[in-house]
Order: C-alpha cells, then structure tokens, then sequence
C-alpha cells in the first residue's frame, strides 16, 4: 500500500512512502540537504552504537538526536550502517535517509558524490581507529609512547603514530617509538631550561645549518635556517643573519626575539637577529693527527684537502 502524506501542511509533492509495518514513512521531496553522513562503526561497552561522522551542515546536525540503538531509513524503514542525515531546509525537520534511497531522490541525487566520498572516508577511519584499538590493547607498554607521539612533539614519532593508524606497526618499529619516547623523557630531566620568551642575548652552538631559497628577494639568493643548542637542554631554530656565513659547530651570541613552540618548551623560534658573533676560532686541522690517519689508511684521501704537502 502507498500512502502520500503531506506532513508539514505547505502542499504540493511529496515522496510517495510505503507503508511500513511499524511507521509510516514520510520524506518530502525538495529543499532537501544532507547535513552529515553517519557510519556506524562499533558497539560500546553497553551496546551503544559508535559512530563515525562526517559533518557538512553543524546547525542541522545538533538538531539531530542520533539514535543509540541504530538508524533505520526513513524511506524504507531498512536498518542503516550508513546513514545520510537529511534536513527538510523549509521546517528544519530531519530525516534518515540510506545511500540508496538517497539516490533515488531528485533533490539528493546531486549529493551523491559527497555521500559517497563521505562514506569511503569514515570506513578508513573506522578501520584506523579499530587498528590503533587493538594495538593498544595488545601493547599497553607502548600506550605511553603512542600518546606523546600523537601530540606532534617529535614528528618521527609522530609519523610512527600514523603508519601504526594505516598500516599497523612491526615490534622493531613499536620497539624505536618506545625508545624515542624515553629518550625525551630524559633529555627533559635532565634539561636546566627552557626556550626563551621575547627579546633576549642568548649564547649556543649551532648544531645544523640548512640553505633555502630566498623566496622574497628579487635577486634570489639564500637564507641560512640555523638551528642552535642552547646547551640547558633547549634548541631554539631561525634565519642566520644575511651578511654573516654560520656553520655548524660555531659557538654564537646573538640577540633575538625568541617565542617556543606551543607543542614544545624544550624548542623555539627566533626572529630579527642582531649582535651576531662567533665566540670560537675556526675548527684547526691536526696535522699531526692526519699523518697518523694516512698510515695506509684509505680514509687518508679525506685529508688531501685539508693538509696536502702530507699527501704529496
Ligand atoms: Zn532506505
């Protein structure tokens, strides 16, 4: 039996609905909008559906009360893994509509796509999320490690933290992330400060030194990324002054204007350097030490350039 039904009192169309054992089900046929898809996922402890969303419409969204024991379709009266929740735009009303019904429907017809892509996304995610369930139920020793490496203070770990969500992790791997966690345990431990705030004289080593492009000058050129020990534990990374040629082992005091980062005290930025100078002499080359070294030694062609008249 079908029965049209015009539930909102405004006229004209509406989807024709079957007469479902339980419900009636009614659906009006325009100004329809897909608010979110739902994908429900798992069961929690008490049998609650779990669900995974994806949100294009928030206001609509909250008016939905989400059913805890599963969404049926509002067309078919079908039990939903996948639901569409559709807003009637003119009177706010929600519905629940199954990707197949929505198809069937001019007005969501063109929301097809986003449906569907929304769909692919929640089954990866729910797939992720199962995957990093089950790796910390079977590694409660590495749950520590993994939630430090989820908050990006280490972006090797971090990175660790998403293959394990992708793919899952090998134990030499699970072993690593474990062993770089307790390596930042004890760096900061054993660290005496913190990055400096503001305008500040600080003195360093600088550990790296990396050329980039000069994006904003006309004539090209360079720009030296210069990152620098603090030596209380800190490192603090920035633009080297243009007219001066940093190299790593330098010991500089500079001043800067110094902000941490928001992940991490132990590590910041500096801009506007000024007062740059190098504390250490150039690195002296042991002559004494490369004759040694050349001694048959096939490394000795590494001297030839810092001490040729031994080689000659
Ligand atoms: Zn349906």
């Amino acid at each position: 039996m079908i029965i049209t039904v015009d539930i909102h009192g405004i006229g004209g169309k509406w989807w024709r609905m079957k007469d479902m054992p339980t419900t009636i089900k009614v659906l009006p046929i325009k100004d329809l909008s897909v608010a979110a898809v739902i994908y429900q996922c798992d069961e929690d402890e008490e049998g609650r559906a779990v669900y995974e969303y994806e949100i294009y419409d928030q206001a609509a969204f909250d008016r939905a009360v989400i059913p805890t024991d599963g969404c049926r379709c509002d067309c078919c009266g079908q039990q939903l893994k996948y639901a569409c929740i559709v807003e009637h735009k003119p009177t706010t009303e929600i519905y629940y509509v199954g990707r197949q019904c929505a198809n069937k429907i001019d007005f969501l017809r063109g929301q097809s796509s986003t449906i569907e892509n929304a769909s692919v996304a929640m089954a990866e995610r729910a797939l992720c999320n199962a995957r990093e369930k089950e790796f910390r139920r079977d590694h409660p020793e590495a749950i520590p490690a993994l939630d430090w490496a989820r908050t990006g203070i280490n972006r090797c770990a971090q990175d660790i933290a998403s293959k394990l969500r992708s793919y899952g992790l090998s134990d030499k791997q699970i072993e690593f992330l474990v062993k770089l966690h307790e390596d930042d345990k004890a760096k900061r431990a054993s660290a005496t400060g913190t990055c400096p705030t503001g305008k500040q004289e600080v003195t360093g080593t600088i550990l790296n030194v990396k050329k980039v492009p000069n994006e904003y000058s006309r004539y090209g050129g360079t720009i030296d990324k210069v990152l620098v020990d603090l030596g209380n534990g800190a490192k603090v990374y920035g633009n080297g002054p243009s007219n001066e040629h940093p190299e790593k082992g330098q010991i500089v005091k500079f001043s800067a204007s110094f902000e941490p980062s928001q992940k991490d005290n132990l590590f910041g930025f500096w801009k506007r350097p000024t007062k740059w100078t190098v504390l250490n002499a150039p690195p002296v080359v042991d002559t004494a030490a490369t004759i040694r070294w050349n001694d048959g030694d096939d490394d000795s062609l590494k001297h030839c350039d810092a001490a040729p008249s031994v080689c000659s």
